[in-house]
Order: C-alpha cells, then structure tokens, then sequence
C-alpha cells in the first residue's frame, strides 16, 4: 500500500492513469485529502463505489498517529506525533491575536549541534518525506476546523528544512498549489540556520516564500561557536547574497538573546553594521531556558538596551517572547524520544 500524502499530484495522476482511471479522479482525490481533509475514502461522495474500493487497496490515506497534546495557559499546543517508524516529531499550534501560527518539523532530530538548541541535542535522525510535512499541517488544520481567518506556516520546528529540501520543496508545492491546501505563500516562512545554496534555490522556486535567518551572533567567530555550521557556511558570504539579491519581502533575522554570549551592547552595535543595506527586520528571541544546556536569558533590561540599540540605528526590532515555554514547545525546545520497546 502506498501512503497518499507522499505522492505529487502528477504522481498521483500518474498511477490513476495506470489503474484506467480517469484523470480527474486525482484532482477529486487531492481535493478531498487536501481541501477537505477527509481521510475516510467511503466518505468521498463524488467518487464511484467501485472507484473507492479500488482506491482502498492501493492506498493508504491515514494521517500520522497524534499521541499527544499539551495545552499552555495561552492557548498554544504542541502536538506530539509519531511516524510509522515510531520516530516522534512536534508541530506547534500558536494562538495569536489575529490568527494562528503552524510551527512544522521538517526533521526527525537535527545534524547543525547548535550549542543552545534541544533539537540539537538529539542527533540527526532522519528527514522527513514530503507527506510527512504535509500531513502535521492538516492535523493541525483538524484542530481549527471551523476557523476561516488567517494562518501562518513558519519551518521553526526540529530540524534544518533546507537540509530536507527535495521533501521540502515536494510539500510546499502541494501546500501552495490551488489543488492543493492552497496556502499564499506569502504567509510561510522558512527558518534556516544558512546553507547559501538552498537559500538561493528556495528563492527561485517559491520567490514569494519569506526567508527567515537564524544569525545569532554578531559576528561568524561567536557564531561558529554557538552554530558549527558557520565553519562551512561563513555568514559574511549569506550577508553579501541578501545584499545582493533583489527581492520582494524582508529577510527576517532571528537572534537569539543569551546571557553573556552575545546581549552586549557591543555585540548589537557589531550587529547594526553587519546588516548594513540589507532589507530586513530583526526579531530578537530571550534564550528559552532548556534543562541540559546551560545557557541563560538575559536581564529584561539588557535585553531592552539592546533592541532599543537597534531600534535608534533605524532597524525594525520586533522582540518576541516565546509562547510555549510552560509546555517545553517554545523555539529551540523541541526534542523528542524514539517510544521505548
Ligand atoms: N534549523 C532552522 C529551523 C529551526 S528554527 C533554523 O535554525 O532556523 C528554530 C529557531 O529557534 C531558530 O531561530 C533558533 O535560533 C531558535 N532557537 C533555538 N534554540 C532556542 C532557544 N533555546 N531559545 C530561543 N530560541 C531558540
């Protein structure tokens, strides 16, 4: 049996083709997984009887098992959720003031070892494959059924998603694709840590798709500290590219704020150069504490020089107080364990 959220539709017409189907049956077929999220294939009224037998045969249209769900005082809820291989993973549904967030993992585990990250900490397991992707975000969906507002996807889940690109690139084409979920793309963000020639690839294939970088530090000496990737992918030459680059949104950078590592008023005016003519916003994360690692947040009050800093040298600075930390699912918290026997 194949597992359906895998397939593209041209796969998928493809092999409906080779059954003696006809072709439309795939776009009735994504419309029911993917606009309606109906997994129930007796449930798909305006295919035939003989149709969705065959179809039950072939494939497979279960969601990934949800084990868990934790819910913070706010409203935010980290969904645990095991793959077929009993590897688990974590999307994160935020509640925000005028809608919601999807927080999606793009890998089980994680290869970057940043020194502050829990998912780091687990290792590399594996990537995830396209439906895997696909299908925490129609879990989530599932949750706010009856919500017609606005939602943001943002790759800040476990793992680095430009390390996971062909799988990545497979599911956004379904998520932004009219047959498909048909999410603008300009309500997703991928975060990465900085592989310059994915960056470049993502922006040719999704140009209105938001990039979002996890800079960190002020300078790649602290950074190759905090996030060995830096050795190989110096943020100078990602600086120069997103210089360079026109395009149409602002790149967002994501600094992490840890106490005594790089919250000096030093590092912020080492910071304001560095970003020097590049199109940007700057979001500024307070470290969220985990209980291996043993960085700390700053000071409230260093951490408002600090923006404040930013702020008179004329950048947007949007500092943002994870949601989730009472429930382990704020950013850079996320770690799971593979079930026990
Ligand atoms: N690998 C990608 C996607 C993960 S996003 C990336 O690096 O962007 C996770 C975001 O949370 C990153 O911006 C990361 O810098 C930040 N982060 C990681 N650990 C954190 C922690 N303990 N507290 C606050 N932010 C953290």
């Amino acid at each position: 049996m194949k597992w359906i959220y895998d397939l593209s539709l041209n796969e998928l017409k493809n092999e409906i083709a080779a059954l003696g189907l006809r072709d439309f049956i795939s776009d009735q077929v994504f419309q029911w997984i993917y606009q309606k999220n109906v997994q129930n294939i007796k449930l798909w009224s305006n295919i035939s009887k003989y149709n969705r037998e065959l179809f039950l045969k072939q494939y497979s249209t279960l969601l990934n098992r949800l084990i868990d769900k934790i819910e913070d005082k706010l409203g935010t809820k980290k969904f645990l959720i095991e793959l077929e291989d009993k590897n688990r993973i974590e999307s994160v549904l935020i509640k925000e003031k005028n809608h919601y967030t999807f927080c999606i993992s793009s890998q089980v585990g994680c290869a970057l070892n940043c020194a502050f990250c829990a998912t780091g900490k687990m290792g590399f397991i594996r990537n995830l494959s396209s439906g895997e992707i696909l299908s925490q975000i129609l879990i989530l969906q599932k949750e706010i059924y009856d919500y017609n507002g606005k939602i943001n996807i943002v790759f800040m889940g476990m793992g680095e998603p430009l390390l996971n690109y062909k799988n990545l690139k497979k599911a956004l084409s379904i998520i932004t694709s009219e047959k498909g979920i048909d999410f603008s793309p300009k309500n997703i963000t991928v975060s990465t840590a900085g592989i310059l020639n994915y960056i470049k690839q993502i922006e040719k294939d999704f140009p209105n798709i938001k990039i979002s970088l996890s800079l960190n530090a002020p300078d790649n000496q602290i950074r190759e500290q905090l996030m060995p990737v830096s050795k190989k992918e110096n943020i100078n030459n990602i600086l120069d590219y997103f210089r360079n680059y026109k395009r149409k949104y602002k790149i967002t950078f994501e600094y992490v704020l840890i106490k005594g590592i790089n919250d000096s008023i030093q590092d912020a005016k080492k910071i304001s150069q560095l970003l020097r003519r590049i199109l940007c916003k700057i979001n500024l994360i307070p470290y969220n504490e985990n209980t291996n690692i043993e960085f700390k947040t700053p000071s409230k009050k260093n951490i408002e020089a600090f923006k404040e800093y930013l702020c008179l040298k004329g950048y947007t600075v949007v500092l943002r107080w994870s949601k989730g930390k009472d429930i382990k699912s704020a950013c850079g918290q996320l770690a799971t364990q593979i079930k026990e026997n």
